[in-house]
């Protein structure tokens, strides 16, 4: 077997088979195959395209390319959730510890944010001494003992994943379907879960753009999943706009927890619920939605979600001060107000340009490995669908480089669109895939 001959088969559009799969995937890990026949093979499979059978080989071979992480020590059916990714998703701070408080193990590996999307470890890490990083033994026994641990994946945890992601950033090969499911499903199959609940998100700030793509993307990563024996489904969710009001790792710390209080904007806890839901389902934690949503409303009401929040900072040695005194998290020592340039309703909030906004105040990172401002980011006060006069309050930014302030006040104000008469409502939740 060669790579040129595989190069020249997907080049012509012919499917490839299992073994052609394998030997590239398990061949460019081990340095066996450079990144220039790497490139030329990723840019044939976006321009061609993989079936159905080929994606599902492709996540098998990403996943053999490391070390998969045995959950079966810890009791109970454990659940995955996964975002595939929007401005100011805070979910997972707010669904691990309910849906824990609801007795179902929590067992997480998370990543961190890259471009315009945030990631769940550079939150967690507003919090003082808090511990991303966890041994194996430790990452079990959390969960077995307290019924939740969200740490960082481990470099060996498919490691093709990471050089191909690498690799298909900087040659414009990300926003292919194949691609981004068996990248995503990899990763989650690894963790070792026993049934998935997937977010994907549909809009503006997200991959895929309008409702057909998205649903389509969902189909793959459902089929992926339950080809492989995991019980796994699939909410379709707009992000035409950020989820909530707040965008930056502090700030959506806090809003996260404002939410576990049962005090967080209708958008959020309306999300967390209905995942949350799903979780219970797939769990056997729950008979049905109805019953799901009410055990996870009454758990964000009489301070049992909160509780377990709390615990798990102190388990993985974060200062819970903070948590119950969010003003003690990083806060920016410069805080900009943006008004409202006209008077009317507001059209539209477009996620990217907010999220790259809060890039330039120092939330994001250009590159993997930058430094962020934990403090940095934006607090939107007015979301799409509301009224507003012009010289109201629009959103007030949070930063420590007072020189990025204007730019990041352009991006935001060219991120809004008004309109003289009400927008029609955008539903959050689009669709399910099962
Ligand atoms: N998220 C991932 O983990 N991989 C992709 O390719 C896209 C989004």
């Amino acid at each position: 077997m060669s790579i040129k001959d595989i190069l020249l088969k997907k080049r012509s559009g012919d499917a490839l088979t299992d073994a052609e799969i394998e030997f590239f995937v398990h061949g460019f890990t081990g340095n066996r195959i450079p990144d220039y026949q790497a490139s030329a093979l990723l840019m044939a499979i976006y321009f061609q395209g993989l079936n159905k059978k080929e994606t599902i080989a492709l996540t098998q071979s990403m996943i053999t390319s490391g070390e998969v992480l045995d959950l079966s020590s810890i009791r109970g059916i454990k659940v995955d959730k996964h975002s595939t990714g929007g401005v100011g998703d805070k979910t997972t701070l707010v669904l691990a510890p309910l849906v824990a408080a609801a007795g179902v193990p929590v067992a997480k590996l998370s990543g961190r944010g890259l471009g315009h999307t945030g990631g769940t470890i550079d939150k967690l890490e507003s919090f003082r001494g808090f511990h991303v990083e966890l041994t194996k033994e430790e990452f079990l026994e959390q969960v077995k003992s307290i019924g939740i641990a969200v740490a960082a994946q481990s470099a060996n945890l498919v490691p093709a994943d990471k050089k191909l992601y690498a690799l298909r950033d900087v040659t414009a090969t990300v926003e292919n379907k194949s691609l981004i499911a068996a990248s995503i499903m990899s990763k989650k199959l690894a963790s070792g879960a026993d049934a998935i609940v997937l977010d994907v998100k549909c809009g503006d700030g997200a991959f895929m753009k309008n409702k057909k793509e998205a649903t389509e993307l969902a189909r793959l990563l459902v089929d992926i999943g339950n080809s492989m024996g995991k019980k796994t489904m699939a909410v379709i969710t707009d992000m035409e706009q950020p989820l909530g009001n707040a965008i930056g790792n502090a700030l959506e710390v806090k809003e996260a927890i404002e939410t576990l209080r049962g005090n967080g904007p209708k958008d959020l806890q309306d999300l967390c619920i209905a995942m949350g839901a799903q979780m219970l389902l797939l769990a056997k934690a729950a008979k049905n939605e109805g019953e799901a949503k009410k055990k996870l409303q009454r758990l964000l009401s009489n301070g049992k979600a909160f509780g377990k929040f709390k615990e798990f900072i102190v388990a993985q040695g974060g200062d819970v001060g903070q948590a119950e005194k969010t003003e003690l998290l990083p806060q920016a020592h410069i805080q900009h107000i943006v008004t409202a340039p006209k008077s009317g309703f507001i059209k539209s909030i477009r996620a990217e340009g907010i999220g790259n906004a809060a890039m330039l105040l120092g939330a994001g990172r250009l590159q993997k490995g930058d430094a962020i401002d934990l403090s940095a980011g934006i607090v939107l006060h007015k979301k799409a669908g509301e009224k507003i006069k012009i010289g109201e309050k629009l959103a007030i930014l949070y930063t420590n480089n007072e020189s990025k302030l204007a730019e990041a006040e352009e991006k935001l104000l060219a991120a809004y669109s008004f309109s003289p008469a009400k927008p029609k409502n955008t539903p959050l939740i689009l669709g399910k895939v099962i």
